[in-house]
Order: C-alpha cells, then sequence, then structure tokens
C-alpha cells in the first residue's frame, strides 16, 4: 500500500483510475479522499497566488516623473507595481554631466516617494543596490521574475534609442507590453507629421501659430493681441552689466540628495562638470517655486534680454526650467498658462510673455516633431561634410577666446547655458571651424541638465550645424566676432581683437566666418538669404581674401 500510496504524486483532477484499480476498495477510496483533500490545498493555494500576483509592471523612466503620465494614470496602485532603476548605460551612453546625473537621480529618489505616499508599491533599484542593473531590459526581466506580473506597461520612451530597446521588450520577457502614448506634450509624433505633410518647408512659425490657435494661449477669438503673432524683433537688446539679475532660486540638497551627490562623486567623479555647488529643485513643488520666483522676478525682462550675455551672469533674465520640463516635474502647458496669467494680470509686458510662450510651445514642440519625423538616421545629418574633432577645449575651457572660455567654464560649473551662449558661442565657433556635428552633438547631449536627445539634435544637427541641409532652420546661424560683441561684453577681456579680420591677434570668429562662406560659397549661394554675405565677400580684394584663408587655416591649425 504504501507502495502504491507513493507511486507518483497524486494532484489535481488526475488521480489515476489506475491507482484506485490496484488498491483495495477501503484503500482506493482513502485514496481517493486524499486526493480531495490535496487538490482543494493546491487550489486554495492557486487562487491566494493569483490574488497576490501583480497585475501590471509599471516601468517609470527618469525622464517620466509625472504622477499623471500615461502610465500610471492607467494603473491601479492596489493591483500594479512600479518598477524605478538607477542605470549604469543610461549614466554613460554619453558621459553625463555629474550635476546632470545627480539631478536626475535625486528627482528620481524624490518622485518614488511621492508615488508612495500616493498609495503606490514602487520597486526601486538604486546604483548601489547590491545587485544593480545596468539596462532598462536587465531590469525589467529581473522584476518580472521575482512578480511575474499578467503584464508590463510603459509610457512611449522620449528617444529613438529607448523605443527601439521597447520594441523588442514583449519577445524578451514572453508577455503583453503596453507602450502607452506620452500625452505630456502638445502635439504628438503623427499630429506633428500630418502638419508636416505635404509643405515644402517646415517653418517653426506657422505650426507655432496652430498651436496658439489648438491651446488658445495667447489668444483674443481667432485673433493674437495686438494682432501681432510674433515679437522676436523687440527680443533682441543688449544687456548693460550693471542691470539687476535675479538669481534662480537655489534648493539646498537634502538627505536623499546628499547620498546621491557622494554616490555620483564615487561613481562618476570623471565626467566632465562640477557636481557641487548643487541647487536645482528636485521635487516637484520645488520646481513649482522655482517656476514661480521666475515668473515674479525674471520674466518681465525675459523678452527684452533673451538674446544678452553678460560675463558673469549665466542665467540673466531665463527661466532655468528646461531640466524640471523635460523629466516631468513642471507641465509645459501649466507654465504656459501660469505666463499667459501673469501678462493678463498686467504683471509682465506682452512681448516678454509671446516670447516665453513660444519657446515653449513652438520651439520645444516643433524640435520634437522633427526628430521623431526624421528619426533615425537625423543624427548622422552632415550637410557641409564637417569632419574636424571637436576641440578639448570643449572639455578643459582652455582657450583665449573669453566668449568661449566664458560659456564652456559656465557649463562646466552649472550644467547650464542659455540658448544664445549655446547657439552663438559653442554652436557657432564649431560650424565655422568645421567641427564634426555628430561629436557636437554628443558634448550637448552630455553637458547640460536638461539635454535628451529628442530636443538636443534637432537644435544641434539642425539649427545651429545647419547639417540637415536647411528643413529646420532658413539659413546657418553663422555670424563674426561683431554679434558677439553686440550681444555681451564678452568680448572686453578678450586676448583677441574684434575689430581686426586678420592677423594673430584678430578675433578668431571673424576670418572663420568668411572662410566659412568662402568655402560653402556653392551651397549658400542657393539660399536668398545668405546673398547679402556673399556679395560683401565678393567685394574683397583677391589678397584680402588671401589673407582671410590663410588666418582661418593659421588659426585651425592650433586646434
Ligand atoms: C545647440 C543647442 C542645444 C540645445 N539643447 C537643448 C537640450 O538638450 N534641451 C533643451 O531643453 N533645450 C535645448 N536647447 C534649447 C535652449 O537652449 C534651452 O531650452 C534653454 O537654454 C534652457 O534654458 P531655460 O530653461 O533658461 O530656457 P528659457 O530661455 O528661459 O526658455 C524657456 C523654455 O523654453 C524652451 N525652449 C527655449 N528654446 C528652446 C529650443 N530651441 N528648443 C526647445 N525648447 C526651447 C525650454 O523648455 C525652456 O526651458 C538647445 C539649444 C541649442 C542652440
Ligand atoms: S574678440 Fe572674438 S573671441 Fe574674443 S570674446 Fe569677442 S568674439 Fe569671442
Amino acid at each position: 500500500m504504501l507502495e502504491e500510496e507513493n507511486a507518483g504524486p497524486v494532484v489535481g483532477d488526475q488521480v489515476s483510475v489506475a491507482q484506485l484499480q490496484g488498491a483495495g476498495r477501503r484503500n482506493a477510496i482513502e485514496l481517493h479522499a486524499a486526493a480531495r483533500r490535496i487538490l482543494s490545498i493546491h487550489r486554495q493555494v492557486s487562487l491566494r497566488y493569483a490574488m497576490a500576483q501583480v497585475r501590471n509592471l509599471i516601468l517609470v523612466l527618469g525622464d517620466q516623473l509625472t504622477p499623471t503620465v500615461s502610465s500610471l494614470a492607467s494603473g491601479d496602485p492596489a493591483q500594479d507595481r512600479v518598477l524605478m532603476a538607477e542605470l549604469d548605460d543610461e549614466a554613460c551612453y554619453v558621459r553625463h554631466h555629474k550635476k546632470k546625473l545627480a539631478f536626475l537621480f535625486a528627482a528620481m529618489r524624490h518622485f518614488a516617494e511621492e508615488l508612495r505616499g500616493r498609495g503606490w508599491t514602487v520597486d526601486y533599484v538604486k546604483l548601489d543596490a547590491p545587485h544593480p542593473h545596468a539596462s532598462f531590459t536587465a531590469a525589467l526581466c529581473d522584476a518580472v521574475a521575482r512578480h511575474r506580473p499578467q503584464r508590463v506597461r510603459v509610457t512611449a520612451a522620449g528617444e529613438w534609442r529607448v523605443a527601439h530597446m521597447m520594441a523588442d521588450w514583449s519577445a524578451q520577457l514572453r508577455l503583453p507590453v503596453d507602450i502607452l502614448a506620452d500625452d505630456r506634450f502638445l502635439s504628438s509624433p503623427a499630429e506633428f507629421k500630418a502638419w508636416a505633410h505635404g509643405r515644402k518647408q517646415l517653418r517653426m512659425e506657422y505650426f507655432y501659430r496652430d498651436m496658439r490657435r489648438r491651446t488658445g494661449l495667447l489668444m483674443d477669438g481667432e485673433q493674437p493681441p495686438g494682432g501681432q503673432w510674433n515679437f522676436d524683433a523687440d527680443n533682441r537688446k543688449p544687456a548693460n552689466a550693471d542691470l539687476f539679475m535675479p538669481r534662480p532660486r537655489t534648493h539646498p540638497p537634502d538627505a536623499i540628495t546628499e547620498e546621491v551627490l557622494a554616490l555620483v562623486a564615487a561613481r562618476y567623479g570623471e565626467h566632465f562638470g562640477a557636481l557641487t555647488p548643487f541647487w536645482f529643485a528636485v521635487t516637484r513643488v520645488d520646481a513649482e517655486a522655482a517656476f514661480a520666483a521666475f515668473v515674479e522676478s525674471a520674466l518681465p525682462r525675459f523678452g527684452d534680454y533673451q538674446d544678452a550675455m553678460l560675463d558673469d551672469q549665466p542665467f540673466l533674465y531665463h527661466a532655468v526650467i528646461a531640466q524640471y520640463l523635460n523629466c516631468g516635474l513642471l507641465d509645459p502647458l501649466q507654465v504656459c498658462r501660469a505666463v499667459e496669467a501673469a501678462w493678463r494680470a498686467g504683471r509682465v509686458p506682452l512681448n516678454a510673455a509671446e516670447g516665453f510662450i513660444r519657446q515653449v510651445i513652438g520651439w520645444r514642440e516643433y524640435v520634437r516633431g522633427i526628430y521623431w519625423l526624421k528619426m533615425p538616421g537625423y543624427e548622422r545629418s552632415n550637410h557641409f561634410e564637417h569632419h574636424r574633432p571637436l576641440p578639448d577645449f570643449y572639455w578643459t575651457a582652455d582657450t583665449a577666446m573669453h566668449c568661449v572660455k566664458t560659456v564652456v567654464t559656465q557649463t562646466r560649473d552649472e550644467a547650464y547655458a542659455h540658448h544664445i551662449q549655446r547657439l552663438m558661442v559653442t554652436g557657432n565657433f564649431a560650424l565655422l571651424a568645421g567641427i564634426d556635428p555628430h561629436a557636437l552633438h554628443e558634448w550637448y547631449l552630455s553637458v547640460y541638465a536638461d539635454a535628451y536627445e529628442w530636443v538636443e539634435l534637432p537644435n544641434t544637427v539642425g539649427m545651429s550645424q545647419f547639417a540637415d541641409g536647411g528643413l529646420l532652420a532658413s539659413k546657418p546661424y553663422a555670424a563674426s566676432g561683431a554679434y558677439i560683441k553686440r550681444m555681451s561684453n564678452y568680448c572686453e577681456s578678450c586676448a583677441y581683437d574684434v575689430k581686426q579680420r586678420c592677423g594673430p591677434r584678430a578675433c578668431p570668429f571673424n576670418a572663420l566666418y568668411w572662410d566659412f562662406i568662402a568655402r560653402h560659397r556653392d551651397s549658400l549661394a542657393r539660399n536668398p538669404r545668405m546673398a547679402q554675405m556673399l556679395r560683401t565677400y565678393d567685394k574683397f580684394a583677391p589678397d584680402e581674401r588671401q589673407r582671410i584663408a590663410e588666418s582661418a587655416q593659421a588659426f585651425l591649425a592650433t586646434l
């Protein structure tokens, strides 16, 4: 009997008839009763397991720190589990600025706490956990093995590299993976594609007007206030050094952030940039306070001095909020509504409110549309066939060009430079010197706290380097030293003379500018907006053209 009882597992409805037949009748009845008891226990255990089983595993990425992001909005804290992970691959696919890494990890850790406060169960895998993960895929595989969820759910990735990874997850995990649209933007990639379809030129201005109409921002019925859509022409004043500059609100690190700062110092000490002083907001509440402080003290002059640059003023009247918007701590529509309200209340002039709103619902949305329209492949655009390596001084600031030195030093210290510093100093120099746009793209992507490929790449490749041949910009943003002198006080402290065109003491931007025009004459001649510059170059005497070429070559040889 014992043998028969031990003959094999007796589980489930499959108690074998042979076993019953082989046993005596009494034993057969006992065996059957035992089988039924075991079956009942098995069913209870299965039921309890099913009840405890996670329904959706919701992966939240580091730039999805919004409680209403689509993955979380569609979830249920009672049945779903959130996964967040600090990943070495993400910290190093380009070697991000230390301050940027600290900002993102600290914001992620605070966001996990915020979610727990809202009732979510969060698996948060720290970089210094006993078993950290290198990649999203590794983190997911591990969490799926632990929790055996029915599905994985995630909001669509911001950049193509991660979207490409996501496309494989369902097969790798052998689970359904729901990829939900990121509705934190005002225009989806599909809507942008529809807008772009059939247009000869994709000019931001027309896209922006559509966005104004669609959102109702700064609209009086069907018309813009005062009948004017764009006040850019009013927003190009140089700044006087004695203007009072409000600084962005600073936020001393708390214990969570201090822990992150120590981690980043230990693991990524070799990366570019200063880690401290660290003053970024890392929570939604603080980011909102920083934005409110901007509206109160800097926004009124944001428009007038949007393009100005001053030696010891890294921020001027800029908002310094792109890092908060891009990781989800601030909402683009909400900030624009607050700016419109400040204008309607008479607290800020129209050129400031319009200038700000244009950057957010115009440029920010437009560059994202271009990114998804043109990826993959856009990152390798190189219209002018520029292949010079990135000079070391983009990392060391070791250059006699005071404008470049100032912007790189500030970038190193703050992980921040404002738009005109990026476009007309470091970007302009790279364009004139023929730097490889891809190398420059990787530099911008790594050094700024707000840098994500979807926004950085079109700004670098399209706007700053004209590497897409004019898809994004109507003409190259190339300028000689005269522009930098007009918009800044950099030239006053420079070893070079901005008034000289050629020779060892001449501002390098000057000869490089005319040499750029000469080198790309054929290509630029097709652009009517460059005609004036080509005519000016053509009026130079042959020996002056020769001197320009020699000066440019002599300088480039020093890089
Ligand atoms: C070569 C180059 C690279 C850039 N890389 C990035 C980047 O990685 N991430 C990024 O957010 N911006 C990028 N920009 C755009 C712009 O320089 C930054 O958005 C801005 O400097 C951020 O500082 P701020 O918050 O003080 O902006 P403000 O000048 O106060 O403007 C307000 C907001 O408008 C938006 N905005 C302004 N200009 C642009 C623009 N051209 N494209 C998209 N949004 C804009 C930003 O969200 C910004 O926070 C780049 C520009 C250039 C020329
Ligand atoms: S002189 Fe030329 S290099 Fe020097 S700060 Fe002015 S623009 Fe820059």
